[in-house]
């Protein structure tokens, strides 16, 4: 047969050439550090990261090489992301929150040969520069000394080729944060991220063009701030990055810059939230807020929804680069009232074309899609995880590419996602299992609480039963006996908890989860009140 289509292999280069030629007037605005704002395009940022492609193969930099970054959100960054890339790099960017322990072992196991990082980092760079044993160079975002990055681009003219290559190669390095064991390395290739942006621009997930003004609060080293620099490039949008995460100064870039679209994770909401009640000030143009990375509480998703914004709630992981599904208005949206609209966005929503997920039980049989038979979820798709870095036990998918995600949840008829639990959380009580996520969403919405923890404690009867932690919001002073009867018609009597202990904050991870396993091991050898009357 005669005909047929071009080769084009889906390399991120393009994606910024794509920027440029199409979109190169729209602006990327950065806040940074020392409180200053400063404005570039996406012809800046191209031009940008050719000269860096330039200045990096000149340090003697090659294809493959991991060329690591220490920073925060902002134009240089993007710049570092595009530059790295298309000089053939890949571009690892490490989580600065990280234990000392952590930060020594990815950059050493990454084997990253040049580190870029921000001037607020110089005390860890300081720290473990004698330990990392691979970096050669070291060169600070936000500086002006001769070792800058202003100074490393300023000498080169940008007359540069992207490198050129087969689409299955290696382009970005990101590491789990890893609550158990050492950190694992995922590493994205060019067609997964090109593929995996395209996906992310439609209406049923970031819903993105070249209208929207995106302000991530997302950190670019947080599972590759869900992809939104390549999705960005692909949709033409305005940017406006912060380098500083602070009520007060988002919202100030939200209303100043028109911002229509944010991301980021729950507890960065509550900020906002804590800012807006203690000013009154409110985001003036948002039209949705993306919230994922943990479970989003459903007064959380009210609130914002109540504000007349639109709410997507994410569900990923690093290793599903991270887009895996995406909560958005359904067909029958107008026909549903608000209750059940918050009731809707509050699981974790749908796939788009593209993965695949499946429930599976503890032998491995696919279960119904019945809203109600729980058990563990698997995905597979061209952006899921097959194997990660240099992992000598191979590849870590079982027959027919699924991926295990660790976490316990139920399809329902219509397709919607709803994580119940992560499987190591469950609180496991006679047999049946308590969702921590459930409690703990519950007990958020009970007026004075700001945060919660459930873990399960070993209960002589019930094996376990849960215990739960909560942070009051300041200056309010709910009892255990009032959040008690909060909980009472929201879940099922026999979830409620066996104690409720106040604490003055809780352990998180360096992508701001809860951090179960500090938990656990402080109160390993608690005693419930209802274990000594079991007893
Ligand atoms: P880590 O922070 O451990 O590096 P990831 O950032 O990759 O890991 O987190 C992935 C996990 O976060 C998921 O497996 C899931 O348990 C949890 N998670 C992410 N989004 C949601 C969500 N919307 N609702 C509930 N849990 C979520």
């Amino acid at each position: 047969m005669l005909g047929g289509m071009q080769d084009f292999e889906l390399r991120v280069p393009r994606l910024i050439d794509y920027a440029e030629r199409e979109h190169g007037d729209r602006e990327i605005v950065s806040y940074w550090a020392d409180g200053t704002t400063t404005r570039t395009n996406w012809s800046g940022i191209a031009r940008d990261a050719r000269k860096l492609a330039q200045a990096l193969e000149k340090l003697g930099m090659k294809r493959g090489d991991r060329i690591a970054t220490l920073a925060m959100n902002h134009s240089r960054h993007l710049v570092a992301w595009y530059g790295v890339i298309g000089m053939g790099g890949v571009i690892h960017t490490i989580n600065p929150r990280l234990f000392d322990e952590q930060l020594v072992y990815i950059a050493n196991h990454a084997e990253d040969r040049v580190l870029l990082y921000d001037k607020a980092f110089q005390p860890i760079v300081d720290r473990l520069k004698p330990e990392w044993t691979s970096i050669e160079h070291f060169v600070c975002f936000d500086s002006d000394g001769p070792d800058s990055f202003e100074a490393l681009i300023a000498a080169e003219d940008g007359d540069y080729q992207w490198a050129e290559g087969p689409e299955r190669e290696p382009c970005m390095l990101c590491y789990t944060s890893g609550t158990t064991g050492h950190p694992k390395g995922v590493l994205y290739e060019h067609r997964s991220s090109v593929i995996h942006a395209m996906a992310e621009v439609a209406p049923n997930v970031f819903d993105l063009c070249n209208q929207s003004v995106v302000l991530p609060i997302v950190p670019m080293f947080h599972a590759a701030a869900w992809g939104l620099p390549f999705a960005g490039a692909v949709a033409g949008v305005k940017f406006v990055y912060s380098a500083v995460n602070d009520g007060a100064v988002l919202c100030r870039l939200f209303n100043q810059e028109k911002v229509t679209h944010s991301a980021g994770v729950p507890t960065v909401w509550l900020a906002m939230f804590q800012h807006m009640d203690a000013t009154g000030e409110t985001p003036e143009h948002l039209k949705l807020v993306t919230i994922g990375g943990s479970a989003a509480p459903r007064a959380m998703i009210e609130r914002l929804m109540g504000m007349g914004i639109r709410v997507g709630h994410a569900w990923g992981m690093t290793e599903t680069s991270p887009i895996g599904t995406m909560g958005a208005p359904t067909w029958n949206w107008e026909e549903m009232d608000f209750e059940a609209r918050v009731n809707q966005v509050a699981k974790q929503g749908r796939v788009p074309f593209g993965v695949e997920l499946r429930v599976v039980n503890e032998d491995g049989a696919e279960m119904p899609r019945d809203g109600e038979s729980s058990g563990r979820l698997q995905i597979r798709g061209p952006w899921i995880i097959k194997r990660y870095f240099q992992d000598e036990k191979g590849d870590c998918v079982e027959a027919g590419n699924w991926f295990d995600t660790g976490d316990v949840a139920v399809m329902h008829p219509c397709g919607t996602m709803q994580i119940t639990d992560r499987s190591k959380d469950v609180i496991k009580s006679g047999g049946e299992w308590i969702s921590s996520v459930e409690l703990e969403n519950a007990a958020v919405g009970c007026p004075g609480v700001a945060e919660a923890a459930a873990i399960g404690i070993y209960h002589p009867k019930w094996d376990e039963r849960p215990l739960l932690l909560i942070v009051r919001k300041p200056g309010a002073e709910v009892s255990a006996a009032e959040i008690s009867a909060y909980l009472s018609d929201k879940v099922a009597k026999w979830w409620l908890p066996d104690e409720i202990l106040f604490v003055d904050s809780l352990p998180h991870t360096a992508t701001g989860k809860l951090l179960k396993t500090a938990l656990r091991t402080q109160f390993k050898d608690h005693k419930l009140p209802s274990a000594s009357a079991a007893a």
